[in-house]
C-alpha cells in the first residue's frame, strides 16, 4: 500500500484522535498510528490480526471479521476487546469465541 501523503495524514489524525468512533470504517486509518501519527504501519510479525507502527511500536487490532467481513479496528471504541478471546467484537457481534468452529479435542 502506498503511504499517505502527509497533509492527509495529518487531518486523519486530527480527526479521530478527538473522535474515535468511525475509525473502523476508514481504510486510511489502517496506516495512521493514532498514538504518534506515522504513516509508518506494517502488519505485526507475531499477531495476524494487528498492525503496528514502525516508529513508536504501538500495536492495535485491525482485520476483517472472519463473520460478516467488515473492518474490525481495536481503536474504535465500537469494537471493544472480549474478555475470552483477546479479539475484538465486530459490530455484527462476532469475535474469535463465535468465529472458531475447529475444536482442539
Ligand atoms: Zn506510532
Ligand atoms: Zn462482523
Ligand atoms: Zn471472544
Amino acid at each position: 500500500m502506498e503511504p499517505l501523503d502527509r497533509d492527509t495524514a495529518k487531518k486523519l489524525f486530527d480527526r479521530y484522535r478527538k473522535q474515535r468512533d468511525g475509525i473502523r470504517n476508514s481504510p486510511e486509518m489502517a496506516s495512521v498510528c493514532l498514538i504518534c501519527g506515522s504513516v509508518h504501519i506494517i502488519p505485526d510479525a507475531g499477531n495476524a490480526h494487528k498492525l503496528v507502527c514502525r516508529d513508536c511500536r504501538f500495536a492495535f487490532f485491525r482485520y476483517a471479521c472472519p463473520a460478516c467481513g467488515k473492518t474490525v479496528d481495536g481503536r474504535d471504541p465500537q469494537n471493544p476487546g472480549c474478555p475470552e478471546c483477546g479479539l475484538r467484537i465486530c459490530t455484527c457481534g462476532a469475535c474469535g469465541c463465535t468465529a472458531t468452529n475447529h475444536r482442539q479435542d
